[in-house]
């Protein structure tokens, strides 16, 4: 029920529907596979006509074997429904490996944790490098408490392991990171600072 200006702003930087060859989802909790698809006279169509729809293999098949095994029970508020199944049925769906290399110097990247198969996806292009690590960091405050965890986290231990290994990874490098709920800004590098961390947004 989510209304926001998404494809505004991919229209904004000239890119449209038609134009996108890939989508990834970092994890399948709902308020990460919209946009997927969109609602058109009331049937969910895939928002990307072109593009391959990547799922982790891990990751996918949690999912869809915990909602085959309890159809009665409503998991991730519907949202399987509405935003995989059309894509499935399109054939735009591919499952491909955890670490699926797309050979353009896209490539994603184990981080399970949040969820049974989270991955984060990485964007390398000459010397800059990117990681779009999704709920990985999922609040500022977590740069300060690398061990708090949310309650949305299906294994706490292994979401704070992950975590603590992507600070440390990323920490006084040139990385940019982009967690996906932090408020503008949006984006940033990753220092130390003993035991805690700061993002460096210049
Ligand atoms: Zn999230």
């Amino acid at each position: 029920m989510r209304r926001g200006p998404f494809l505004e702003n991919l229209s904004k930087v000239n890119i449209k529907p038609e134009d996108i060859d890939f989508v990834m989802c970092t994890h399948l909790h709902a308020d990460h596979i919209g946009w997927n698809t969109k609602l058109e006279n009331g049937t969910w169509k895939p928002t990307f006509p072109n593009a391959e729809y990547l799922f982790a293999e891990k990751e996918f098949r949690f999912w869809r074997d915990t909602i085959e095994a309890n159809p009665l029970e409503k998991f991730l508020y519907g949202a399987y429904d509405d935003s995989i199944l059309p894509v499935i049925s399109s054939g735009q769906a591919k499952i491909v490996r955890n670490d699926h290399d797309l050979g353009s110097g896209i490539f994603m990247e184990p981080a399970f944790g949040h969820t049974p198969g989270n991955i984060m996806v990485n964007v390398l292009s000459n010397n800059f490098h990117a990681k779009l690590c999704g709920d990985v960091l999922h609040h500022p405050i977590q740069l300060f408490y690398p061990k708090w965890y949310t309650n949305f986290c299906s294994d706490p231990q292994k979401a704070v392991n992950t975590r603590l290994n992507f600070l440390k990874n990323c920490a006084n490098t040139n990385t940019i990171v982009l967690p996906a709920h932090f408020q503008p800004y949006h984006y940033g590098k990753i220092e130390s600072d003993e035991n805690s961390y700061i993002m460096n947004i210049g």
